[in-house]
């Protein structure tokens, strides 16, 4: 039987990576340009970093884990975001100490055990930053006007910013209080997951995507209401410096982020193209996960932007492999031997040049490089290999002349 992708995965085909590894590049160079530095971690880590930083009653830890124990029973796992990755790399490394305000980027990808649908993939990609050692607002302000700025860069128009404040910890737990008492006696109404949340942690029903709750949720409390004096002048300074960039947003009284770790400033990016799962991206403020994770209190902020939710919101695209400069066709054994030859020594100075490989006519050879969109093509037969002369046919402009095999590259460049 033939293997397949597994559910929830996607092979990106080269008529697609073009556009993958614009987004990449155009990420990565405004990164830089914000004073980001790349890190990669390892796509493996211990399960139990996510547990302490996501939080136990979160829906990633809960059931979308790809947990599993090793062969020395170490419980392991497929990291399902970067955050947490990126601040044990950054205690692991001494940054705390070497550092007052350390800026990573990251591309790659994440994996959760949802059950795939429309917009929810088990592998997916994350473009993200962390920047960690700060609590101005105004690396909050930073951190979003890179989100938004990225994805104007990359083409992407109509999404709408959504802005939230959930205070610190003191302020999440008195929200949570007053959470819980007004959704005491609606209980009855919410779905069973709802009821489920109640138990666990009240700031999950605002996950609920059931038409019914939404009406519900949409008259509780607000977590402004319980925002410590220096939280509301946090979030008005954020506002502020926002509106400073220009920057649009909607203040989105109800937005919770869905993970342990957010205090403060939240945000999402939404796309209307996308339906049901309509955020293109996320982040906020987690000024106590470093200390969290056992390192010192260092406040800090950051976003991801999911790239297929992002290539999904560009809508489609003129997609096309990236075609060879020149195609080599070649009859007879010597002289594949010969363009076999010149072939290495093009592509050494960087003509981008292939080979069709198989025995078949020059005609099929010819359809080949055609199919591939080959600018130029050069034959070359017994008699050409006699006066070390190759045909060099330009296949736009449907001409072609004889040139001396050694003044190739000449011509081509
Ligand atoms: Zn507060
Ligand atoms: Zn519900």
């Amino acid at each position: 039987m033939q293997i397949k992708a597994i559910r929830g995965t996607k092979d990106i085909l080269p008529q697609d990576s073009r556009l993958w590894r614009s987004i990449e590049e155009k990420a990565k160079n405004l990164s830089e340009v914000y004073g980001y530095r790349q890190i990669r971690t390892p796509i493996l880590e211990e399960a139990r970093l996510f547990v302490r930083s996501i939080g136990k009653s979160s829906d990633i830890v809960r059931k979308e884990m790809y947990a599993f124990l090793d062969r020395k029973k170490r419980l392991l796992c497929l990291r399902p975001e970067a955050t947490a990755s990126v601040v044990r790399a950054y205690l692991e490394h001494g940054f705390d100490k070497t550092i007052s305000l350390a800026k990573f980027y990251y591309l790659g990808p994440m994996f959760r055990a949802e059950r795939p649908q429309a917009g929810r993939l088990r592998q997916f990609y994350h473009i993200g930053v962390e920047a960690i050692g700060s609590a101005s607002p105004y690396l909050d302000a930073e951190v979003i006007s890179l989100a938004v700025r990225m994805l104007e860069g990359i083409g992407l128009q109509g999404f709408a910013l959504h802005l939230n404040s959930i205070g610190c910890q003191k302020d999440r737990q008195k929200y949570k209080t007053n959470l819980k008492a007004a959704l005491k006696n609606k209980l009855k109404s919410l779905c069973a997951d709802c009821r489920a949340r109640y138990k666990v942690n009240p700031l999950r029903v605002f996950d609920c995507k059931n038409p019914h709750c939404k009406e519900i949720i949409n008259s509780l409390p607000k977590v402004a209401a319980s925002l410590c004096r220096e939280c509301q002048d946090h979030f008005s300074k954020v506002k502020l410096a926002l509106e400073s960039l220009n920057i649009d947003y909607a203040f989105s009284p109800h937005l919770v982020r869905g993970l342990d770790y957010y205090t403060k400033t939240c945000f999402e990016i939404t796309h209307p193209q996308l339906g049901a799962q309509n955020a293109v991206g996320a982040g906020g403020r987690y000024d106590d996960l470093v200390s969290d994770l056992g390192g010192p209190q260092k406040p800090a902020v950051g976003f991801s932007l999911g790239v297929e939710r992002v290539i999904a919101a560009l809508g489609p695209q003129k997609t096309e492999a990236i075609p060879p400069k020149l195609y080599m066709a070649a009859i007879g054994e010597e002289a594949k031997r010969t363009a076999f030859k010149v072939l290495d020594s093009l592509r050494a100075k960087g003509i981008a040049a292939t080979a069709g490989y198989q025995d078949s006519s020059l005609k099929a050879q010819m359809r080949q490089a055609d199919k591939l969109g080959a600018r130029y093509v050069t034959i070359l037969g017994s008699e050409e290999l006699t006066k070390k002369t190759i045909i060099l046919r330009d296949m736009q402009n449907k001409t072609q002349e004889e040139i001396p095999i050694n003044k190739l590259f000449e011509e081509l460049k």
